[in-house]
C-alpha cells in the first residue's frame, strides 16, 4: 500500500511542481508523517558503549543488482578506543541480516553475538585509550521493507513510474542506516573517510562518494565501482545507488580558486530523463557557484558534486552525491546548500536540524535572488505562507517524533523565514560572515543552536540572545496592525504587536518603514518593542502612504490603514529619526529631514556636557575631538531621542 501511494504522490508532484518548485522538503515531511514514532534503534546504554569508540574509516564492499534490495558483502571499520579496558565493540545491523563472521587485522575469527539490531564483538585482549581495531563483518540478508526512512526505506529498489528505469537505493535519514549496513548511528561521530565499492552487473552503474576511484572488471558479466572519499561524513549521508545511468559531467569554477570543480550527475539511461530535467540540471553549476560565493568554498571542491536520480519523492543530500527523485531549479539549490549545511556542517542533534533545513531552504531563496531575480519574491511569498501552517518552535523539543523533526512548516519554512531574520539584523557583510565562519570553525564536524548563537554575539560584538529566544526557541510570530495620519510635514504611527500563537514570546525588532512623500519617498527604522507603540514624526513634506517592512524581511501577519482619527498632537513617545552620516567628521545631517529647529544636548560617554545647540538640516560637530558621543535631540513637542554618535 505505502509503494503504490508513493508512485501516486510522484505523479501528481510532477504536475504541482511545474508551478510551484520548492516543495521538497514537504515530500520528505509527507513521508514522515505516514509513518509513527521512530527513533535509533539501539538503546541509550548501547549507544553509551558505542560513544566509547571513535570510527576512523570504513570501507563497504557489496554486491547489489537493481533488481533486488539483496545486499551481501562485507565492511571494514577501524576505530580508536576512547577508553582504556575496551572489551565489547557494538555495532548497529538490522535484525533481517546475517552475520557470518567478523574478522580481525590477521584474518582471525572473533567471537560475537547479535540481539536483533545490534552486535557485540567480544575483543580477545582489552583495548588501552587511542588504541585502535580493525575488523571485518561479513553480512547478508534483505533489509527491512518498513518505510522507516525519511523517504521510504532505508534500501528500496523500485522502477520509476515516468522514466521506467529499475533502481535501488538508500536513504538513511535519520535513523535508517543500520537496516542495510553495520554501522554507528551517532551525530557526533564523523567517519574520518569512507570508500565504497560496490560489485554489480555490468549494465548497471554505481553512485556514492567521493571520486570514482576504478571500475574493475569482475567474471560472469560483473564489475565493482570503487569510490573513495577523504572528507569526514555522518553514517546517515553514507549511501549507494544501483542502476543503468547515463553519466553528464559538468564544471563548476567558483571565483575563490582557479581550479574547476567535477560536477558529476548520474541520469537514468531513459533520454527523456535529461530532456525533461535538462534546465535543473544545468543549473547546478551556476548555483554552485553563487553558494562558494556566499558560504565560502564547496567544502569537497577536491572531489566532487554529484546527482544521481533514484525513483522516490523528494531529494536528499548525501555527501558529494545528492540523490534526486525529482529535479527542479529549488530542490537542485536545496541539495546544493545541503552540502554546506548538514553535510560539512551536521546538526548536532536532531533537535538541532533547523541548522540544516533552514539554512538549505533559505538558501533556495538566495539562489533564486543573486540568479532568477525575477522568480525571488514569490519565493518568500511561499515560504511564509507554509511556515504559518503549524504552530510550535524552530527548535524539536521531541526528536522521538520523526514527523516533527522534518515538520515542513517548522524545520523548513519558519527556520527559513527565521535565518531571513537573522539575516536582516546582521545586515549582508555580517550575515555572511558569520556563514563563511560557521563553515570553517565547525568544518567536518557538528553545530549546536547555541555554537550559531555563540558565533553571531562573537563576530557581532553585541548580544543577539534575544533573537534565538525569540525566533528558534520562542513559538508564534508576530501581527502588527499599523494605523497611520498624516497633515503637512507631520506624521502620527500607531503599531499594534501580538503573537499569531499566542503565549508570552514578544517579537522586538527594529522594522523598516517606508515613507511615500510628495517630494520622494524615504525609509526609516523603528524599533517595536512594546504592545502599543507610538510615533511622531517631522517628515518634511506630505506623506501618501506608509508600507511597513517593505523588503519583506520579516514572517508576520500584518496591516497599514491610514486613520484620520489617529491624533497628530497626542504626546507620544520616543519620536525617531536618525542621523547620517555616522560615523562621521562631524557634518550631520537628519533622516527624515525637518522644517523646524531640532534641540541637541551633546554628551560624552563620561557625561560630561559639550552644550546645547540648535539645528533644522545639518548640525555641525567637527570642532569636538575623535571619540563616541550621546546626541539627545528634542523635538517642538518636547519629545526627546538619545542616540550615539561616532565622530572620527
Ligand atoms: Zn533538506
Amino acid at each position: 500500500m505505502k509503494k503504490v501511494g508513493f508512485i501516486v504522490l510522484i505523479s501528481l508532484c510532477n504536475l504541482a511542481w511545474a508551478q510551484k518548485p520548492h516543495y521538497c522538503a514537504n515530500h520528505k515531511q509527507q513521508a514522515y508523517t505516514s509513518n509513527a514514532l521512530r527513533k535509533n534503534n539501539a538503546s541509550l546504554g548501547q549507544m553509551e558503549l558505542m560513544e566509547k569508540y571513535d570510527v576512523g574509516f570504513h570501507h563497504l564492499s557489496l554486491n547489489v543488482e537493481r533488481t533486488s534490495t539483496y545486499i551481501s558483502g562485507n565492511v571494514r571499520t577501524i576505530a580508536r578506543s576512547r577508553v582504556n579496558g575496551l572489551d565489547t565493540f557494538l555495532f548497529q545491523l538490522h535484525a533481517n541480516f546475517i552475520v557470518d563472521s567478523v574478522l580481525g587485522l590477521n584474518g582471525n575469527k572473533l567471537n560475537f553475538s547479535k540481539i536483533k539490531d545490534v552486535t557485540a564483538v567480544l575483543l580477545p585482549t582489552p583495548l588501552v585509550q587511542n588504541e585502535t581495531i580493525d575488523l571485518h563483518i561479513f553480512y547478508r540478508g534483505t533489509p527491512p521493507s518498513g518505510a522507516s526512512a525519511a523517504i521510504g526505506n532505508g534500501f528500496s529498489n523500485r522502477a520509476s513510474p515516468t522514466f521506467g528505469n529499475q533502481i535501488t537505493w538508500s536513504l538513511s535519514e535519520p535513523y535508517s542506516a543500520y537496516e542495510w549496513w553495520p554501522c554507528k548511528q551517532s551525530l557526533q561521530d564523523k567517519i574520518d573517510s569512507i570508500f565504497v565499492s560496490v560489485t554489480t552487473d555490468t549494465s548497471n552503474k554505481v553512485g556514492s562518494h567521493g571520486l570514482l576511484k576504478l571500475v574493475e572488471p569482475k567474471p560472469n558479466a560483473k564489475h565493482t565501482y570503487h569510490w573513495q572519499s577523504f572528507y569526514p561524513i555522518n553514517y546517515y549521508l553514507v549511501m549507494v545507488t544501483v542502476g543503468q545511468y547515463t553519466e553528464y559531467k559538468q564544471y563548476a569554477k567558483p571565483k575563490a580558486i582557479n581550479d574547476s570543480i567535477l560536477i558529476q550527475h548520474y541520469i537514468y539511461s531513459n533520454p527523456l530523463a535529461y530532456t525533461n530535467n535538462a534546465t535543473s540540471i544545468n543549473a547546478t553549476k551556476p548555483q554552485l557557484e553563487i553558494l562558494s560565493d556566499l558560504f565560502g568554498l564547496y567544502p569537497f571542491h577536491k572531489e566532487k558534486y554529484g546527482h544521481v536520480m533514484a525513483p522516490f519523492s523528494g531529494g536528499m543530500e548525501h555527501q558529494t552525491m545528492s540523490s534526486m527523485g525529482i529535479f527542479n531549479y529549488g530542490i537542485v539549490a536545496h541539495e546544493v546548500a545541503h552540502q554546506w549545511f548538514g553535510d560539512n556542517v551536521t546538526c548536532a542533534t536532531w533537535s538541532d536540524i533547523w541548522l540544516n533545513e533552514g539554512f538549505a531552504s533559505y538558501s533556495e531563496y538566495l539562489v533564486r535572488y543573486y540568479l532568477l531575480p525575477n522568480t525571488a519574491a514569490q519565493e518568500l511569498t511561499d515560504m511564509h505562507t507554509q511556515a504559518k501552517t503549524q504552530q510550535g518552535s524552530v527548535y524539536v523539543t521531541d526528536t522521538t517524533d520523526v514527523a516533527r523533526i522534518f515538520s515542513s512548516a517548522l524545520t523548513y519554512n519558519k527556520a527559513a523565514s527565521a535565518t531571513r531574520v537573522l539575516h536582516y539584523l546582521l545586515g549582508d557583510s555580517l550575515f555572511y560572515t558569520v556563514c563563511k565562519t560557521y563553515q570553517t570553525r565547525f568544518a567536518n564536524g557538528n553545530a549546536s543552536t547555541d555554537d550559531l548563537r555563540k558565533l553571531v554575539n562573537e563576530l557581532s560584538g553585541k548580544n543577539y540572545d534575544f533573537y534565538f529566544n525569540q525566533w528558534i526557541y520562542g513559538t508564534g510570530f508576530p501581527i502588527y496592525k499599523t494605523t497611520w495620519n498624516a497633515q503637512g510635514a507631520k506624521l502620527s504611527l500607531k503599531v499594534i504587536r501580538t503573537n499569531a500563537h499566542g503565549g508570552i514570546n514578544k517579537f522586538d525588532l527594529p522594522i523598516q518603514i517606508k515613507l511615500k512623500r510628495t517630494t520622494g519617498d524615504t525609509m526609516l527604522v523603528v524599533n517595536i518593542n512594546q504592545d502599543s507603540n507610538y510615533f511622531t514624526l517631522q517628515t518634511g513634506s506630505n506623506v501618501t502612504a506608509v508600507e511597513f517592512d517593505p523588503n519583506v524581511w520579516i514572517l508576520k501577519t500584518s496591516s497599514v490603514n491610514k486613520d484620520i482619527n489617529l491624533n497628530l498632537s497626542e504626546p507620544i513617545t520616543p519620536f525617531s529619526l536618525t542621523v547620517f552620516p555616522n560615523p562621521g567628521n562631524g557634518i550631520i545631517r537628519f533622516e527624515p529631514s525637518t522644517t523646524k529647529n531640532y534641540s541637541i544636548e551633546v554628551y560624552d560617554l563620561s557625561g560630561r556636557s559639550f552644550g546645547t545647540f540648535t539645528a533644522k538640516e545639518t548640525f555641525d560637530l567637527s570642532h569636538l575631538q575623535r571619540g563616541i558621543y550621546l546626541l539627545v535631540i528634542s523635538n517642538e513637542n518636547g519629545e526627546r531621542m538619545p542616540l550615539r554618535y561616532i565622530k572620527e
